[in-house]
């Protein structure tokens, strides 16, 4: 049996809509649900195995994907979120009844991605979100207590799927934050 990553790109990614203008992300409640509303549409999206990022029951990796946190507001139910872990660099603002993440917001100003407001786009019904793009922090899915013997078939099966398998994030993002360490030590001009 093909190993399942995450619902919404087991049966394949699809691709996002380039004048998708955003869209409402509700929580699981099937009463006064929390959503949240964003302007636009997302980036960066990708699947993450980490401990930290929600994900629906029975998923080896989560989907998240950032935006602008100006793009984003709670629009109804927000006396239902509490933030996860208040000590943790992103603060996941989850759903008190149904545990879903809303969305994580970082305060730090000199963090790398302050700014940005991480989401995940499958709580919302619309098509259209950008497509997931990579696969990151892929051996952190042990650490929820996935076989070690069966990451060669997790690694073949997100390639497979389109999702370079990163075991931190993409280069790209990985070569973002280091500019900005840089750039904040003086070792590079600042823009
Ligand atoms: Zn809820
Ligand atoms: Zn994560």
């Amino acid at each position: 049996m093909t190993v399942s990553i995450h619902p919404s790109v087991d049966n394949g990614v699809r691709p996002g809509r380039a004048d998708f203008a955003g869209g409402t992300l509700s929580c699981k409640c099937a009463h006064d649900p929390v959503k949240v509303t964003i302007k636009g549409n997302v980036a960066h999206n990708h699947a993450c195995g980490c401990t930290k990022c929600w994900k629906p029951a029975g998923a080896n990796f989560s989907v998240v994907a950032v935006v602008p946190r100006d793009n984003l507001s709670v629009t109804a139910h927000s006396e239902k979120l509490h933030i996860v872990d208040p000590n943790a660099t992103i603060q996941r603002y989850a759903c008190k009844e149904c545990g879903v993440h809303m969305f994580g917001r970082i305060e730090n100003k000199a963090h790398p991605f302050y700014g940005l407001d991480f989401v995940h786009t499958e709580l919302s019904s619309e098509e259209g979100w950008a497509a997931p793009e990579f696969a990151a922090f892929v051996s952190s899915i042990i650490e929820s207590g996935f076989p070690p013997s069966r990451m060669g078939e997790v690694r073949s099966r997100l390639t497979e799927l389109g999702l370079p398998p990163y075991d931190a994030l993409s280069p790209a993002l990985m070569d973002a934050i280091a500019t900005h360490i840089a750039k904040a030590s003086g070792k590079l001009a600042a823009a």
